[in-house]
């Protein structure tokens, strides 16, 4: 099909950053037959280090983030049409499976399985399952509706198809050559209805939205090989197993504050080992260690909207630790937001932080 990327002079959107928020945006675009063109370098790799998996409770508090169940609700469609459309697979449906360490957190589970908003996620039972290579004396609880996206298949075949469609660019973006004027934006001789910048933590380098306190958290991942460690789950302990396939795991994540730099360290791979050896019980060898900066904000909300004083910049950042999940429905709500002229909701919205 051909679409209206080639017939106007004048794109509906300029997109900045082709990570989960970016390629959200891109999508939600084309699906309301929107013209645009992505630009995005690969300064920041957070969407390409995450594990991808989503899992509507935060296990560590035993709660159901705002609007949790209407997310997971639209981002399993949205991802499953860009499955069907590129002919890949990105979508892999997979139990998360919490060990307890303690009768006191089996508890826990139940008292939380118990409140009528965690019910629909969390099975009520205690399973004792022996995989081999993780004892688990306590068993485990079941979260429902779990799974995870190959963040990297995802994003390296929307960039191909996106250059198919001669409407991506790979390289940085020079924030000084950008042009606003009243009705539209220009950069580089392409004008734009719109431009929305979805950079993450490379949000500092950017003068209309730096403002904005947007922490970051480096997060820090080992990929391993453990021919005998039989999981067909996503065990959820102090750290996450996730099986990729043939005896591969990623493992992660540490959670670091102020180390801004995107480059693995030694410090974060211990750490990780250390957690490892304390869950698994089996040989293992270490394919590759990630590290990438979480664009996560202090209140832990995504940050989304229209610049204050520019009405054609807008922002889709602030996705923090759950870029799978919050991606495709903030895409849509900035969309519909400057489609509509209405503002986002304040909670997620940029007008919750002053200008300065
Ligand atoms: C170790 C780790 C594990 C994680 N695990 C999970 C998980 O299991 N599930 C989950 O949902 N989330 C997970 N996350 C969080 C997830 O990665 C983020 O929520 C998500 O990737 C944020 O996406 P983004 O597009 O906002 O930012 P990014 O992925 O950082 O993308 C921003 C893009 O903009 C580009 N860019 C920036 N500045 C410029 C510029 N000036 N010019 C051109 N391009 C620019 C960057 O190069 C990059 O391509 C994890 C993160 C880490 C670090």
């Amino acid at each position: 099909m051909v679409r209206v990327f080639y017939f106007y002079t004048m794109k509906d959107f300029i997109i900045v950053g082709a990570g989960l928020a970016g390629i959200s945006f891109a999508e939600t675009a084309f699906l309301n037959n929107r013209s645009f063109t992505v630009i995005s370098d690969n300064s920041q790799n957070s969407s390409y280090v995450a594990a991808g998996l989503y899992n509507p409770i935060v296990l560590k508090r035993f709660s159901l983030p705002q609007d949790a169940a209407i997310h997971l609700d639209y981002m399993l469609p949205f991802y499953e049409r860009i499955q069907h459309r590129l002919n890949i697979k990105i979508d892999y449906s997979l139990p998360v499976y919490r060990k307890f360490a303690s009768v006191e957190e089996q508890n826990n589970w139940f008292q939380a399985a118990d409140k009528p908003a965690l019910e629909p996620f969390l099975f009520p039972e205690i399973l004792h399952k022996d995989f081999s290579g993780l004892p688990a004396p306590f068993g485990f609880g079941k979260v429902l509706h779990t799974g995870y996206v190959d963040t990297v298949v995802l994003l390296r075949s929307y960039k191909e198809y996106l250059k198919s469609l001669d409407c991506f660019e790979e390289e940085k973006f020079n924030y000084s050559e950008l042009i606003i004027e009243h009705d539209y934006v220009s950069y580089k001789g392409v004008q734009a209805r719109h431009i929305i910048f979805a950079e993450g933590f490379g949000i500092h380098s950017n003068p209309y939205f730096k403002y904005l306190p947007l922490d970051g958290t480096k997060g820090e991942l080992l990929v391993i090989k453990a021919p005998k460690l039989d999981l067909d789950v996503a065990v959820n302990a102090s750290i996450f197993i996730l099986p990729v396939g043939k005896d591969i795991y990623k493992v992660g994540a540490t959670y670091e504050w102020y180390d801004k730099t995107p480059t693995p360290t030694q410090a974060g791979k211990m750490e990780l080992i250390e957690k490892l050896n304390e869950l698994i019980t089996c040989d293992y060898e270490i394919l590759d260690h990630l590290a990438g900066i979480r664009p996560t904000v202090k209140d832990r909300k995504p940050l989304i909207g229209t610049h204050p004083e520019y009405k054609r910049v807008h922002l889709l950042n602030g996705l923090g630790t759950r870029g799978v999940m919050l991606g495709p429905s903030m895409a849509n709500e900035l969309y519909y937001s400057i489609i509509s002229g209405e503002p986002v909701r304040r909670e997620v919205g940029l007008q919750r932080f002053k200008l300065s």
